[in-house]
């Protein structure tokens, strides 16, 4: 069994295999499942991102004070997803 987490997106509980954890630089969010420090777990999910995003969540659950940009951990989210980036 995988330990349960939080998304910071939809706040709702699953299974951190089914969860991505992201990390900071203190400006941008990015993919970081096996880097040290603080993470913060979302959804493999746009929605869950995004949502985050608007309700300052990313910045609360990684312990920054200011807003972080989450355009590089959205492009990584895309490129997982099997998407074609949109230019
Ligand atoms: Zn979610």
């Amino acid at each position: 069994m995988s330990p349960v987490r939080t998304c910071v997106g939809c706040r709702e509980q699953a299974p951190s295999n089914e969860m991505l954890r992201c990390t900071t630089d203190g400006i941008r969010v990015h993919f970081g499942r096996n880097e040290p420090g603080r993470g913060a777990w979302t959804h493999p999910l746009e929605a869950c991102v995004t949502q985050a995003d608007r309700r300052r969540a990313w910045s609360r659950a990684l312990k920054v004070a200011g807003p972080l940009d989450t355009s590089a951990l959205l492009e990584e989210l895309l490129v997982k997803n099997g998407h074609e980036r949109a230019v």
